[in-house]
């Protein structure tokens, strides 16, 4: 396994906003980067992950940090490209991938593919077809494309890094992408079949939100001694505990109809009613899969916003590890995650200590 992932983000993106760097647009609840050196770190197919930027700064305070390696971008594209290689040249690597990080969406799968095929091609990049019908300009004369023979290159590209290199050493037109220096040459390129979703994020408008629904949960459980309490999925120590055919996760719940309610997929009730099937139930294992279907469905969520309403426990105290836990259980970014502690003037039975209540207002956005 000497292979190794460069991903280039060292573009200024005039084309996509003024001021605003589009490798650092929020697309998906996370930075357009991100995804790419977040997916490429999964896959565990690399020795080595090269981010090519010139903005350092910025990812000093990433969780992948310490994963991966930051060089200096270049003036081009092809500038950075070949810093990427040069820096890369000691390590020996048999194989490299190079990737824009303006494209978001590749698989893993696409990844395995392209190494795969480098057992026994020196080139090897993905295409789509193009959907449209293409005319071709040079000199003043205008070309009619054959659709069927025109092939849309995608990145991530893969080569063997001892050609690559060579030809990116001695290159010296600007390319917009590493396939260029081999059909130049008349090198042999093995083509195969790219991702449809693997756009490339030119524009603000490719980043299309079809729509964003509101969500909202409401939960209250009586405190009962003898029982323990869960609150957002972590164990707090209290004289007492919710009562409950579940643990009586006042949290997880309301955040569970949140979801539905939003989702527009009735109550929690409906999947889970007091049946001896899920008598006792962990809320963590109900919340998981109305989660699972969330993202399935490609929706993604905005924000959450939970008021907790009792006297004790001081919310400030667990505040941080609640955060935590419900940021593990939705992978959602723990700062998109809120959460208040709201007391009532000791009235009523949650004042008295006899019962804790809990309301959650969720955004989420279905893209496309
Ligand atoms: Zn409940």
């Amino acid at each position: 396994m000497n292979n190794y992932f460069v991903i280039l983000a060292a573009g200024k993106s005039k084309r996509f906003h003024k001021k605003k760097l589009k490798q650092f647009f929020i697309y998906k609840n996370k930075e357009i980067i991100d995804h790419s050196i977040e997916k490429s770190l999964n896959s565990k197919l690399f020795k080595r992950i090269l981010v090519v930027t010139n903005n350092l700064q910025h990812f000093k305070k990433k969780k992948y940090y310490r994963d991966i390696t930051i060089i200096k971008g270049g003036k081009e594209r092809s500038d950075s490209s070949r810093n990427a290689l040069k820096y890369l040249k000691k390590y020996r690597p048999n194989n490299i991938l190079i990737h824009d990080a303006a494209r978001p969406d590749f698989t893993i799968k696409l990844l395995t593919s392209l190494i795969h095929h480098l057992k026994k091609n020196k080139a090897v990049i993905p295409f789509i077809k193009p959907n449209d019908t293409i005319k071709y300009k040079f000199k003043n004369n205008l070309f009619n494309l054959n659709r069927d023979k025109a092939l849309f290159t995608q990145t991530p590209q893969a080569f063997r890094f001892k050609e690559l290199y060579e030809l990116s050493i001695k290159q010296e037109n600007k390319i917009t992408d590493e396939a260029t220096l081999f059909i130049d040459k008349d090198y042999k390129v093995k083509f195969i079949q790219g991702e449809k979703q693997n756009n490339k994020i030119t524009y603000l408008d490719d980043i299309k939100t079809s729509k964003t629904f509101f969500g909202l949960g409401f939960d209250i459980h009586k405190l009962v001694r003898n029982k323990k309490l869960y609150l957002g999925g972590i164990k707090i120590p209290f004289h007492s505990g919710l009562k409950g055919h579940s643990d009586g996760d006042v949290i997880l719940h309301a955040i569970t109809d949140a979801i539905l309610g939003a989702t527009i997929k009735k109550d929690i009730g409906t999947y889970f009613p007091n049946t001896k099937k899920f008598k006792n139930i962990k809320s963590s294992k109900m919340l998981k899969p109305i989660i699972k279907d969330l993202y399935r469905s490609n929706f993604t969520i905005n924000n959450l916003d939970i008021n907790l309403i009792c006297e004790q426990p001081k919310v400030s105290k667990y505040r941080e590890k609640i955060i935590n836990s419900i940021s593990k259980l939705t992978t959602l970014d723990k700062g998109l995650i809120n959460l208040k502690g709201k007391t009532v003037e000791k009235l009523g039975l949650i004042g008295k200590e006899k019962a804790i209540a809990c309301e959650v207002i969720i955004s989420i956005s279905k893209y496309d």
